[in-house]
């Protein structure tokens, strides 16, 4: 069994600007295990949300190799993407991007029932990850009338709702106050490790990165572990 859930091997990405080429990963390599959150701690600019949208399959690296629970990625067709992303991963963002007009249960059930649950079952699984996280007794609420932790927790739920094996999160308590964040990330991670499912958090805020079980952060092109 491959307990690796994320894997960069050497890989590199440039933007290119013109004549100029801003390389963002340079033989970057990271190991994400099955269990582990691992914070990406670096300054704005060094290249964060470009190494979640490849390891969450919206680009693809230009030199080396991404595998998604031990399957190389790269080579693959664009569908085989796109069904590996849905199947294999959820995206949380500082802001949540909840549907306003739908409940704090239904947010969840939604993206069930795309994938094919049915109703019974979405919202069950979606009432349960409203409890793990906490927020269980809002679950009827539509978002305008949850706080921003609140909201938060539901877009963590959302984004758990298909069992993804990797949960990507760019800044997720980026607009929070301290006290809430840390409610936020210890929530996420209980989620990671009743699932055995893994996070790659990307954050600013020291506090919550020694949180996880490992931090890393960007230099000269590479993942790099760092000490907080
Ligand atoms: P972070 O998330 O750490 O703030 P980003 O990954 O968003 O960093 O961006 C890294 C660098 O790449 C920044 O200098 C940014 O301006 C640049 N960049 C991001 N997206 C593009 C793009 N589509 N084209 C050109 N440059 C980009």
């Amino acid at each position: 069994m491959n307990d690796i859930n994320l894997e960069f091997n050497d890989v590199s990405y440039a933007y290119n600007e013109g004549e100029n080429k801003l390389q963002i990963l340079s033989g970057a390599s990271l190991k994400v295990m099955q269990g582990e959150m691992v914070a990406l701690v670096a300054p704005s600019g060094a290249g964060k949300s470009t190494l979640l949208h490849l390891g969450g399959l919206l680009d693809r690296a230009q030199q080396g190799e991404i595998n998604i629970c031990g399957q190389a990625t790269n080579s693959l067709g664009d569908r085989a993407r796109t069904l590996m992303r849905r199947s294999a991963v959820g995206f949380v963002y500082q802001f949540h991007h909840l549907l306003p007009e739908f409940s704090a249960l239904e947010n969840i059930a939604i993206p069930q029932m795309i994938a094919g649950k049915s109703l019974k079952e979405a919202q069950k699984r979606a009432q349960t990850l409203l409890e793990i996280l906490g927020v269980g007794p809002r679950s009827s609420h539509r978002p305008t009338e949850l706080s921003g932790g609140e909201q938060q927790r539901v877009a963590i739920a959302r984004a758990a709702a298909n069992s993804p094996k990797i949960i990507l999160a760019d800044e997720p308590t980026g607009n929070l106050d301290p006290e809430t964040s840390t409610l936020v990330f210890d929530a996420l991670l209980t989620l990671i490790k009743e699932h055995k499912s893994s996070a790659l958090i990307a954050t600013h805020d020291h506090d919550l990165a020694r949180r996880a079980d490992k931090i890393i952060t960007l230099k000269n092109g590479k993942l790099v572990p760092i000490k907080l």
